[in-house]
């Protein structure tokens, strides 16, 4: 006897769509959770981080192994709200699909998450070992959430890990390329721009430096996940055209690979950073966030379990490729052997981070069964 029918789960999702968790608010989805495990007997604990912001962490069954499994409660804004068909943050369902900020990434891999370990704690399950569910915060900007969690230990014990964010449609993934944003700060001196001898205008070496990091990042031969990517996405300085700036600054987001990690670009930007200060620039770098690429082996026992449980739900093989963007994972597979039992997979049709985000509703049914099989044939597997 289940004690989610479908309208159970669909109003469980709705609420969480409901939960305006744009970059922040993610308490409100803590604390829902939180009542609503413990309406099922399941204790779990939120760890409040700042300015209403929580992770939740909630575990069913004792001892190892440790299976950690993991969703994010936040959403990236929802942009133009005039291109939505729906209200993004009220659970709409046409045609069988499901719509909302958050359906695909990943409310709906969250809700099956949860409804998965109520299942299987109202049947005294599972016998053997640990379910322990991390649920973070700001996994969209910064990933503080998942770093919180790593720091305190969560990951410690753990035999396993399972991120249910969508990776393609049905498929999954046991790779993903790290993610390194740096901050450049460029001082140089302001004068009248009549008299730009008696200055230093800070945007040019800057512009300079960023233009020459770019072509030599774009010579990195590909790895196996593909390129390294060299973003220059923010550039500020000056305020006025008759007026040498004399600060300026540059924010890049870099996405690196095993075969070019984020300490090669450290080392390459600042010699860059040298070069130019050795020619009169005041350049320095600071680091807003660094996330190293993670490569466990396709192979490993997850991936394996699911492309042996997910086939008869997708009704075709399990597709295994890297993640096309970052995960919690950067932070929560972090330093782990190549064969950990690592995968990213959960509901979802690749419309994250777009207008009319969706979901198919039988996708977000066949996760809530699915997880509850993986999890219990994982922990069994492992002990
Ligand atoms: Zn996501």
């Amino acid at each position: 006897m289940k004690v989610f029918n479908t309208s159970d789960a669909l109003a469980v999702l709705s609420k969480l769509i409901s939960f305006k968790t744009v970059n922040g608010n993610e308490l409100q989805v803590a604390e829902y959770l939180q009542e609503l495990f413990s309406q099922h007997g399941i204790d779990s604990k939120i760890i409040q981080l700042k300015n209403g912001r929580a992770n939740l962490v909630a575990e069913i069954g004792k001892n190892a192994p440790v299976l950690a499994v993991s969703g994010h409660m936040d959403v990236v804004s929802p942009g133009d709200l005039k291109l939505w068909q729906s209200d993004p943050f009220i659970l709409t369902e046409k045609n069988e699909i499901l719509y909302g900020r958050g359906v695909t990434d990943m409310k709906a891999g969250l809700a099956a998450m949860v409804i998965a370990m109520i299942e299987l704690h109202a049947q005294n399950l599972p016998k053997v070992g640990t379910i322990r569910l991390l649920a973070t915060m700001g996994e969209e900007v910064g990933e503080a959430g998942s770093a919180a969690f790593y720091e305190s230990g969560y990951m410690r014990d753990t035999d396993g890990l399972l991120v249910g964010e969508p990776s393609s449609i049905y498929g999954t993934a046991s790779r993903q390329k790290g993610s390194y944003d740096l901050k450049l700060i460029s001082k140089g001196k302001s004068v009248h721009s009549s008299t730009p001898e008696r200055g230093y205008n800070a945007l040019v070496p800057l512009i300079q430096l960023l233009t020459e990091a770019n072509a030599n990042f774009e010579k990195i031969p590909d790895g196996a996940m593909g390129p390294l990517r060299f973003n220059v996405d923010v550039l500020n300085g000056g305020d006025q055209v008759n007026s040498l700036p004399d600060h300026a600054e540059a924010q890049v987001n870099i996405r690196t690979i095993p075969e070019y990690t984020n300490e090669q670009v450290t080392d390459a930007i600042n010699q860059l950073i040298q070069k130019y200060n050795a020619a009169g620039a005041q350049i320095s770098l600071e680091t807003i966030m660094n996330e190293p690429p993670i490569s466990t082996n396709e192979n490993n026992a997850m991936v394996t379990l699911i492309q042996k449980i997910g086939k008869n739900y997708a009704g075709q093989d399990v597709v295994v490729q890297p993640s096309p963007g970052i995960t919690d994972a950067s932070n929560l597979a972090k330093n782990q052997p190549k064969n950990f039992p690592f995968a990213i997979y959960g509901p979802g049709d690749m419309s994250q981070h777009q207008v009319n985000e969706s979901l198919p509703k039988q996708m977000y049914f066949d996760f809530i069964d699915l997880y509850q099989e993986l999890f219990i044939k994982f922990l069994n597997e492992q002990s």
